[in-house]
């Protein structure tokens, strides 16, 4: 199998020659940037570039599928939030928030030739092209939940959830529109599978409760509309929202270390794959020797795709992040 086929077999719950190692949250190390000569943050406004970058993830770190998008706030750059755009040791992240009313949550008809979107699409035909037949290429949109937060503010979002709720569904409206526009176009140009950032969501951001009233039915349209595999990442210890996740569609589940593996694991059995969970601070400043324990814990719990829990500081070593495939080698090629 190449790295491709042992990813997908994986993502559908199958059985690879070997435990593949994928991300779908934004990596890319300064030792990176330094080797390929593509630098943060031009890269994010380069296609060529942010291709060549993000390939030697499977080049020099031994991954099996790589996300080709870093930026995770394309979609609202491209609807006019303000960006700091970062430096080679920063990720980009959003300064305003363009909609205060949903008067204001219009979706323009060139959206997917609006920078950063359009340059991102161009990077998945780039990958696709180059890579696309030994590893599989993946695409990144955020969850309308956390897009929501960036468009209209954090705590706009949070306050009038409580007091009105129907404005909040208005938005997700607009954004899943936006959102579903910009899966379908990434597939279109390529990619094997899309991760939905849904971080915003986190386990300390909303209740069961209120995740199973107001995001799991969006969560659910949005999926349905998608034409193809989708792996979701939502932060922290979501244990008691698993029966939910369970019925939005995703074909997987991109779980953080607060889980424990073996509970993600029951959790998920039959009911989608499983993706996760190295612990990114460790990745940032623990030893190979604990990246590799952490490994052999989800290798030995069942976890069909080894990934770092969340997204990873470009401060990284390389050598941690190298860590992963090594371990997965020695475990299962002995
Ligand atoms: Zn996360």
């Amino acid at each position: 199998m190449n790295s491709r086929e042992r990813f997908l077999a994986a993502l559908a719950g199958g059985k690879p020659d070997r435990t593949p190692l994928a991300h779908v949250a934004a990596m890319t190390t300064t030792e990176l940037q330094q080797s390929t000569g593509c630098f943060m943050p031009a890269v994010h406004l380069d296609a060529e570039q942010q291709a060549r970058l993000i390939a030697a993830n499977h080049d020099a770190l031994g991954f099996d599928a790589v996300s080709f998008i870093i930026n995770f706030f394309g979609e609202p750059a491209a609807l006019g939030a303000e960006m700091d755009w970062g430096a080679p040791d920063r990720l980009p992240t959003f300064m305003s928030n363009p909609w205060r009313t949903p008067e204001d949550a219009i979706i323009p008809g060139d959206l997917l030739d609006r920078q950063p979107v359009s340059t991102c699409l161009e990077t998945i035909r780039i990958a696709k092209r180059r890579y696309g037949d030994r590893i599989a290429v993946l695409g990144k949109i955020m969850g309308p939940f956390s897009m929501l937060q960036a468009m209209h503010g954090v705590e706009n979002v949070l306050m009038e959830l409580l007091d009105s709720p129907l404005q909040i569904a208005a938005f997700l409206v607009v954004c899943v529109e936006a959102l579903v526009r910009c899966a379908n176009a990434q597939f279109e140009a390529g990619a094997d599978a899309i991760s939905i950032g849904e971080g915003g969501a986190g386990a300390r951001m909303l209740s069961p409760a209120a995740y199973e009233g107001c995001l799991l039915p969006v969560h659910q349209r949005m999926i349905s509309r998608i034409h193809g595999p989708t792996i979701m990442h939502i932060c922290g210890d979501v244990r008691s929202r698993l029966h939910l996740l369970a019925q939005t569609g995703m074909t997987c589940f991109n779980f953080d270390w607060a889980v424990p593996p073996a509970e993600m694991a029951a959790a998920a059995a039959g009911k989608f794959s499983i993706m996760g969970n190295i612990n990114t601070t460790d990745l940032l400043c623990a030893a190979p020797a604990e990246i590799a324990r952490q490994v052999e814990e989800c290798l030995a719990a069942g976890v069909h795709i080894i990934s770092p829990g969340c997204a990873t500081s470009p401060k990284c070593p390389n050598a941690n992040l190298r860590a992963m495939s090594e371990a997965i080698g020695r475990v299962q090629n002995r």
